[in-house]
């Protein structure tokens, strides 16, 4: 069945990204076919067919992209060989299989940038541990700084901070990139997506507040508190990004506003994103549906704000691992405007990402409110302890 479109669209990864990806189309009669290890994944009960495999297999990789026209991803981290392959053999692949090799790789990222001439903190490539150590011990690199994992790291998983010596059990044996620590005044994201015709669409910057020690976004408020034409800024260089790296379908860019006024790039992601979770009710065209949009080579739908919004992540409960229990949902689900997301995983863990909700009003400050009600009222918690 390949749906209004008579276009097979395939996605590699079928968790919460792939989930809302696949809603998010469903009323237009899209069909989307999935890959991921077990059809339990959140994904599962709305693909429209969903592959058992693994995403970072090369046969499975290549045999699930031969049965569809048009494939994509929701997370970097898959063979990228079989990739190449596919789109030589026919298959249209969005992102392109050697946009990805860059942006999988925070080393090769972080030149690409260079060489573009475009904002990022200075950083220096450390393949070797060693190396790494001896440059530490002769005062080459100095605290404090910030380790990066090469690949393979996401929601802070690949990141050290190294504020003194005190952190230094903290580093990452493996090919790594060092930055310096930067005085972060905001940590703000834009999402931009662009067709084959060349169409390109920029969503309104958001404002993302980081949880500490476990640097996962925690808030998202959109729009950004930005003073002057810090928005139009970003927009105009979001556009520059998606250009220089030729995207079709979405990126998602994380920038610092540092504290004394530089807009820095800190790293991209070629798919849907986190920091984009609140346009599915705040924006005229969610990010999800602009995914799909983009990759089929559809017209772009248009960003508009339909109302500000403020999007938390609810996290499985420190502490709590086993089966799910969700604590609070009707007291929160009693306030005007807010949207539960629940993405569907059976067991929790500390931290894990479980769902999210947005909280839609005119009034920053009352969604703010809003927010923090959820934040103390709404517990992911299990009867299984840690
Ligand atoms: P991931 O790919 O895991 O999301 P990031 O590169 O986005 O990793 O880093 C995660 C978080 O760590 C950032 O959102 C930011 O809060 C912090 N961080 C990363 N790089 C720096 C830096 N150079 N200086 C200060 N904080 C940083």
């Amino acid at each position: 069945m390949a749906g209004s479109l008579n276009k097979k669209l395939g996605v590699l990864g079928g968790g919460q990204l792939g989930r809302m990806m696949c809603l998010a189309v469903a009323n237009m009669d899209i069909a989307i076919d999935i890959l991921d290890k077990d059809h339990q994944f959140p994904a599962g009960q709305f693909a429209n067919r969903f592959v058992e495999g693994d995403f970072k297999n090369y046969d499975d990789v290549y045999k699930f992209g031969k049965t569809v026209d048009v494939l994509t991803i929701e997370i970097e981290h898959v063979n990228s060989e079989a990739l190449h392959q596919l789109k030589a053999e026919g298959i249209i692949v969005h992102p392109d299989p050697s946009t990805l090799d860059i942006i999988k790789d925070k080393g090769l990222q972080k030149q690409f940038y260079e060489a573009k001439g475009l904002p990022t903190s200075p950083f220096v490539i450390y393949d070797d541990f060693i190396e790494l150590k001896k440059a530490i011990q002769s005062n080459e690199v100095m605290t404090p700084f910030v380790q990066k994992a090469r690949t393979a790291g996401y929601d802070g998983k690949g990141v050290a901070v190294i504020k003194s010596a005190k952190d230094y059990h903290k580093l990452l044996q493996v090919p790594s990139i060092i930055e310096p620590l930067v005085a972060i005044e905001k940590e703000l994201a834009v999402i931009v997506s662009r067709n084959e015709s060349g169409e390109i669409a920029v969503f309104p910057t958001v404002e993302m507040e980081f949880l500490e020690d476990a640097n996962l976004v925690n808030t998202l408020i959109c729009p950004a508190r930005l003073e002057g034409n810090l928005n139009r800024y970003l927009t105009n260089m979001a556009k520059e990004i998606m250009i220089a790296y030729n995207v079709c379908g979405m990126l998602a860019i994380e920038f610092f506003l540092t504290k004394s006024g530089e807009i820095l790039i800190n790293e991209v992601a070629p798919r849907t994103h986190n920091s984009g979770h609140h346009t599915i009710e705040s924006s005229l065209t969610s990010q999800f549906e602009q995914h799909v949009r983009s990759v089929l080579n559809l017209p772009l739908g248009s960003t508009k704000m339909r109302s500000p919004s403020v999007m938390i992540n609810l996290l499985g409960a420190p502490k709590y691992s086993g089966p799910v229990i969700y604590q609070g949902l009707e007291k929160c689900m009693q306030l005007e405007g807010v949207y539960f997301h629940l993405y569907g995983k059976k067991e929790t863990r500390p931290f894990r990402k479980m769902g999210h909700a947005t909280i839609i009003n005119n009034n920053l400050e009352t969604a703010m409110q809003n927010a923090n009600f959820i934040k103390e009222n709404f517990k992911i918690i299990s009867n299984q302890s840690v």
